[in-house]
């Protein structure tokens, strides 16, 4: 795809790749270099800055201190943060509760929250998911039940992502089970995770990192203005932060950065091995993928398009959740066979000294096939790949 930038626009490219080099933080970007994990403090410091540059609402709009940027700014953006390997900020804040708290919420709840979000000092995790409502997301079981100002909440979430780090949890929660249809008894609702009542148990993902945890409620007490808008109208809250978790799963720009990278990393000799780029068989399937991406590029400006002219992303969103994931995980694929030996997640050279400069180059090839496995997630969070699929027949296909 070409796209062509007004000089107005190549200015602020200018403005964005001198941020990107200046401003992000060299430990940060060694880290992120040699494919290695942030830590909480380090995500927290990278967003803190992205605030101060007064870029960390992108898309919140201008009255609630976001960017107010059109789609093209946020294309450049989001090319030039990729390009920097830079790490993407933790969305349960600022793509999530955000937009629902702005939308839907008081003023109280505005006042309250928002400033926050946008300055990274309150971590945020999502509470969705409960054992045995995934997929089917309206059967949840969590009980929310008014005693007077406040709500008692008893159930179980799981699957909570960097929940063990969280101060926060936004919930979907059921507040009546007396109505015509199950969605219309759902509420949304904002708990503090140092609530009398909150317990965290962490599940260790199939790379052994611990990302992700399963929360219990046991008459936690919260104060009914924590509720977000309507009683019973969380679904349709819930519905519209999906759309916005959905659109940025795609990670377009991110893949396009990865396969520029793999590409280079085949058409030279990787020590001493013949380049991959002889194979006509792996390079074939990279062309492939790189078509694929193009393709997606399109559709996430359409939607890029939607979203700054003031409308939620929509059910098209899906088409980018589950095309974007499903070329990530042909990267991952791709990039564990371009690194061969070197993807084992344990090699011995790992243990001689100077290891990381010597084997662990640019493209962090040990850490592979560590993504790899981690990174079968993406076709299942956000709602399951499968699931996107029954959302674009109905909603976008009309079938
Ligand atoms: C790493 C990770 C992080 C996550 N983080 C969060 C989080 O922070 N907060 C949160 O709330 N949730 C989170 N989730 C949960 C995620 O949204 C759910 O796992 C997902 O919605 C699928 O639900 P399930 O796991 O219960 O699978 P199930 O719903 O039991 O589905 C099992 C399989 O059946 C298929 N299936 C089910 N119903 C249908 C259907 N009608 N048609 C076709 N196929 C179907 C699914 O596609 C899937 O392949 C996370 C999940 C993972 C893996």
């Amino acid at each position: 795809m070409h796209v062509t930038f007004s000089p107005e626009e190549l200015a602020f490219q200018e403005e964005v790749r001198a941020f990107f080099r200046d401003e992000y933080p060299e430990d940060i970007r060694r880290k992120r270099d040699k494919g290695m994990e942030l830590e909480p403090k380090d995500q927290v410091r990278w967003q803190q800055l992205l605030h101060k540059k007064g870029w960390a609402g992108i898309n919140w709009p201008v009255e609630y201190g976001g960017t107010g940027w059109t789609p093209v700014q946020k294309y450049i953006y989001a090319t030039e943060e990729a390009n920097a390997n830079a790490p993407l900020v933790i969305p349960f804040g600022l793509s999530m509760v955000g937009p629902v708290i702005y939308t839907f919420g008081n003023d109280e709840q505005k006042r309250r929250f928002l400033p926050d979000i946008l300055a990274s000092k309150v971590w945020w995790c999502q509470g969705y998911s409960e054992p045995g409502s995934g997929s089917d997301l309206a059967s949840l079981k969590t009980r929310a039940d008014l005693v007077g100002d406040h709500f008692v909440v008893n159930g179980t979430k799981t699957w909570t992502t960097l929940g063990q780090h969280a101060d926060w949890i936004f919930c979907l929660v059921r507040t009546n089970t007396d109505v015509a249809r199950r969605q219309e008894g759902i509420s949304f609702i904002l708990i503090d995770m140092k609530s009398p009542g909150v317990s965290i148990k962490p599940i260790i993902l199939l790379d052994g990192v611990h990302e992700v945890n399963e929360i219990h409620f046991e008459n936690v007490e919260v104060p009914v203005e924590n509720l977000v808008g309507e009683e019973g109208k969380g679904w349709t809250y819930g519905k519209v932060l999906l759309q916005h978790e959905r659109a940025n799963i795609a990670g377009v720009a991110r893949s396009r950065y990865r396969l520029r990278r793999l590409r280079k990393q085949v058409e030279t000799s990787v020590r001493g091995a013949a380049p991959l780029i002889g194979d006509k068989n792996f390079m074939r399937r990279l062309a492939a993928v790189e078509v694929e991406l193009k393709a997606l590029e399109y559709t996430e400006l359409r939607t890029l398009a939607a979203v700054s002219s003031g409308k939620a992303p929509g059910p098209e969103s899906s088409i980018l959740k589950v095309k974007g994931t499903e070329i990530q995980q042909a990267i991952d694929m791709l990039s564990v066979q371009a690194a061969g030996y070197y993807a084992l997640p344990y090699v011995p050279e790992q243990y001689k000294p100077d290891f990381a400069d010597q084997y662990i180059g640019e493209e962090a090839e040990t850490q592979s096939s560590l993504r790899y496995f981690n990174f079968r997630k993406a076709s299942i969070y956000g709602g399951s790949n499968e699931i996107q699929k029954n959302i674009i027949a109905k909603h976008v296909l009309g079938l």
